[in-house]
């Protein structure tokens, strides 16, 4: 049996409380929200925190509140299953509500939060293992060693980012709105990752993280989350695909966006979509020939890692077919994609 770690638990009711018990001893702290991450993590002695503060009871990061010039701003502790029922996610933002509605099962989903989903930490099947099992084989560079399992002769983990809505806040232009010692700051999603798998987030200890910030989405925007994993109904993913298609007025594309998860540290971003998707009437033939060059481009870009269970050749294989239907599925308006 895993025995949880000691350690104390604060529960402060307002966020200026949190701050205040974090920057006692900031190295020696964690954050908890809805603690499906940390928990497990905890048990598992990756982290070793001496205090950790719970931010349940602050109701303030709970809400949905619209912003000036039709920004929507999210609370960071709106649970998953929130954001996956919320009917103005689903209509403006639909990546991302679907994919909150494919993180885990029920369960996990009615605890976990968005903001922790968005701090997850990056995982890798040589390291979300026991101390037991860790130490059997050979720590590694990311807790307590000096080599990679993954990459023979690396010097930099390469665990992989395998939260859900990171690649669809990523298509959808999210900030993220955090505060600590040194007062609030704004960063774009896309600035907030480090291609390192041992720390992968720009956030220092006593910081937390606030609200999550989407900029308005035009009538012709569609979206869809598509999501490869081992059992449909739980598991982390072996690959997952956001897409982000905008139309004009007369159904051609204006301006397309993919970024994959599963894949290394961060998200990936794939290059030159709008190349082959802006300018495309969907719909017809034409429309059938981009999304296959979009496939392949994505295929070309995509170099799944074995950092996560299941073949990573076959991973890879499945990237122009997620693809595809990610992209199909957006236009279509009918996501999730999943179970292929
Ligand atoms: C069986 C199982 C299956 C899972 N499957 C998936 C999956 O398919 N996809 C997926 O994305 N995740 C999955 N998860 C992981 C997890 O359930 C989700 O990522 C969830 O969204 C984490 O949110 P949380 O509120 O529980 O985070 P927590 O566990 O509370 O925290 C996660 C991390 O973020 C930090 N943190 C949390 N909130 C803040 C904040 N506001 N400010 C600063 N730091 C903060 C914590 O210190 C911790 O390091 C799974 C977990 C389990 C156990
Ligand atoms: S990628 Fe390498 S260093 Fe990182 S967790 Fe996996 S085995 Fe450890």
């Amino acid at each position: 049996m895993l025995r949880m770690p000691r350690f104390e638990l604060l529960e402060p009711t307002t966020l200026e409380a949190a701050l205040s018990a974090l920057a006692e001893r900031p190295e020696k702290s964690m954050v908890i929200a809805g603690g499906t991450d940390l928990l497990p993590n905890l048990k598992h002695e990756l982290f070793t925190p001496e205090r950790v503060v719970s931010l349940a009871r602050i109701a303030s990061l709970r809400s949905v509140r619209e912003l000036d010039q039709g920004w929507l701003s999210l609370g960071a502790m709106l649970k998953l299953e929130e954001i996956a029922a919320h009917e103005t996610l689903r209509r403006r933002y639909p990546a991302l509500a679907q994919a909150a509605s494919l993180v885990a099962g029920p369960q996990l989903r009615t605890m976990g939060t968005l903001g922790g989903n968005v701090l997850l930490d990056t995982r890798c099947q040589w390291y979300n293992q026991t101390y037991f099992w860790r130490q059997a084989l050979g720590f590694c560079l990311k807790k307590d060693g000096t080599l990679c399992h993954v990459v023979e002769g690396g010097s930099k983990c390469v665990a992989a980012a395998s939260n859900d809505t990171a690649p669809a806040l990523m298509t959808l232009g999210a900030e993220l709105v955090i505060v600590g010692p040194a007062g609030q700051r704004v960063v774009r999603i896309d600035d907030f990752w480090l291609a390192d798998g041992a720390a992968n987030k720009k956030l220092d200890p006593g910081e937390i993280l606030v609200e999550i910030r989407l900029p308005p989405t035009t009538p012709g925007h569609r979206g869809a989350y598509g999501k490869l994993r081992m059992r449909d109904s739980i598991d982390f993913p072996l690959l997952s695909v956001a897409a982000r298609v905008d139309l004009d007025s007369s159904g051609k594309v204006s301006h397309a966006d993919l970024v994959i998860g599963a894949l290394q540290a961060r998200p990936v971003r794939i290059k030159k979509l709008d190349s082959v998707l802006a300018g495309v009437q969907t719909g017809g033939d034409a429309w059938k020939t981009a999304v296959s060059q979009a496939a392949e481009l994505a295929y070309r870009q995509c170099h799944p890692m074995p950092n996560v269970p299941g073949d990573h050749e076959w991973r890879r294989e499945m990237v122009p077919v997620y693809v595809r239907h990610t992209l199909e599925s957006a236009v279509r308006g009918d996501g999730p994609v999943h179970g292929l």
